[in-house]
């Protein structure tokens, strides 16, 4: 049985990368770089003003103030100023070019206008309210690198170096495969020894968080011939195949050997963490396979663990694994040591609330989460008030 980190270090070991394919920028939210940005042209491109007031040459004001200058022409934005007059103010608006000649800007609060006169009481200095070109960044600099995960204000970056498009990995395709003689689908009718298929929604709703294009295939049932002619059908359209349940050791747990059976070379099957101790991974070509426990829960911890950053790596994300966040346990929180545990909490800045109900059979307990308190495998748990590392959600 591996232990957490050794498991997650193959699983993203040569974890395969996909082809990549220029995205509108529309289009582009949650998508990785393929490329590298660089600024084609200095960002901003020309010196502009910061603020709605007066371009004028700093050197115009020679001796003691107040100064009083004649306003001459104007500068807004959109067009191209006139060259300041020597000894003269320009109206300037912000985002509007400084004109030749003027080196700063007196914002306009700080001006009285007599007529077509402005009135200055303070000298300006030399760059007050000019942004430069290329201060934000010089022509040829990099923007943007190669693996950066494209969340709104790097898109934002994306637009204002003038792009329309951006060259991103392709979405990796993930099929879904829950497994199990009592599964039906939500919503059905209801019969006596069946319950709502509900780990594929989940799974591949986290499959979507983490860029990918995911479909559910319908649900194996427990015979091995069928499980098999599924794996198979869904190995052949997916970059990911993940299956759901029969993989611990009851006798009709028969995805392990239908995998194999159907072409995947499994590399590990147990994991020292609870939940989740029964998680597969393998590969069968290009496609990668994870089996995840049946456990509402432990499917969807396991696939947060292993399969989010999988996917992100297989997208070429530059930090597929989520940082971990730390927080002061409210309660105690005790487990028999072994394996490491992760347990469903509430965290709320900077203290963290383990739920009541641990069950990993129990949706709830995931559902009432938004985070997953990790307790080292050697250790018994932790006191009330005890610095704890913690996997939030919201950083998947
Ligand atoms: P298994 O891993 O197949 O032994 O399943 C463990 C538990 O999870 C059993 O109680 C199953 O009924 C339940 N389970 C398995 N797959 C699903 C699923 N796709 N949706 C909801 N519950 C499931
Ligand atoms: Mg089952």
């Amino acid at each position: 049985m591996l232990a957490f980190d050794e498991a997650l270090e193959r699983v993203l070991r040569d974890a395969p990368r996909l082809e990549s394919e220029r995205v509108p920028l529309v289009e582009l939210s949650g998508r990785v770089l393929a490329e590298r940005l660089l600024a084609d042209v200095p960002m901003p491109a020309f010196d502009y003003s910061a603020m709605d007031g007066y371009a004028v040459d700093s050197r115009a004001f020679a001796g003691d103030g107040p100064w009083l200058l004649p306003v001459v022409g104007e500068s807004r934005t959109g067009a191209v100023p006139p060259a300041l007059e020597p000894g003269s103010a320009c109206r300037i608006f912000t985002g509007a070019e400084l004109p030749r000649g003027a080196d700063s800007i007196v914002m306009q609060e700080d001006v009285e206008r007599d007529g077509a006169r402005a009135r200055f009481s303070a000298r300006p200095r030399r760059g007050d309210h000019v942004r430069k070109a290329g201060e934000d960044l010089a022509l040829g600099a990099v923007a943007l690198e190669i693996g950066t995960r494209l969340g709104p204000a790097q898109i934002g970056l994306v637009a204002a170096l003038d792009r329309g498009a951006a060259l991103v990995a392709r979405r990796p395709r993930v099929a879904v495969l829950a497994t199990g003689d009592e599964l039906r689908s939500p919503g059905s009718p209801r019969r006596p020894g069946t319950i709502p298929e509900s780990n594929s929604f989940a799974i591949s709703a986290m499959a979507r968080v983490a860029g990918a294009d995911a479909a559910i295939a319908p649900a194996a049932r427990d015979h091995r011939q069928k499980t098999i002619a599924a794996i198979e059908r869904a190995l052949a359209e997916s970059d990911l195949l993940v299956t759901i349940g029969g993989v611990s050791v009851g006798d009709h747990d028969l995805v392990r050997p239908a995998l194999e059976a159907a072409g995947a070379e499994l590399d590990f099957w147990k994991v020292r963490i609870k939940p989740g101790k029964p998680l597969v991974s393998g590969r069968a070509g290009k496609t990668r396979v994870l089996g995840l426990p049946g456990n509402p829960v432990s499917a969807l911890v396991t696939f947060a663990l292993f399969g989010v950053p999988l996917l992100r790596a297989m997208q070429g994300d530059a930090k597929p694994v989520p940082t971990y966040r730390s927080a002061r346990l409210t309660e105690a929180l005790r487990q028999k040591p072994g394996r490491r545990g992760y347990y469903r909490a509430i965290l709320d800045g900077d203290r963290v609330t383990p739920l009541a109900n641990q069950a990993s059979g129990a949706p709830t307990s995931a559902a009432w989460a938004n985070s997953l308190v990790v307790v080292p495998e050697e250790s018994d748990g932790f006191d009330r008030d005890t610095e704890v590392r913690v996997l939030s959600f919201a950083d998947l």
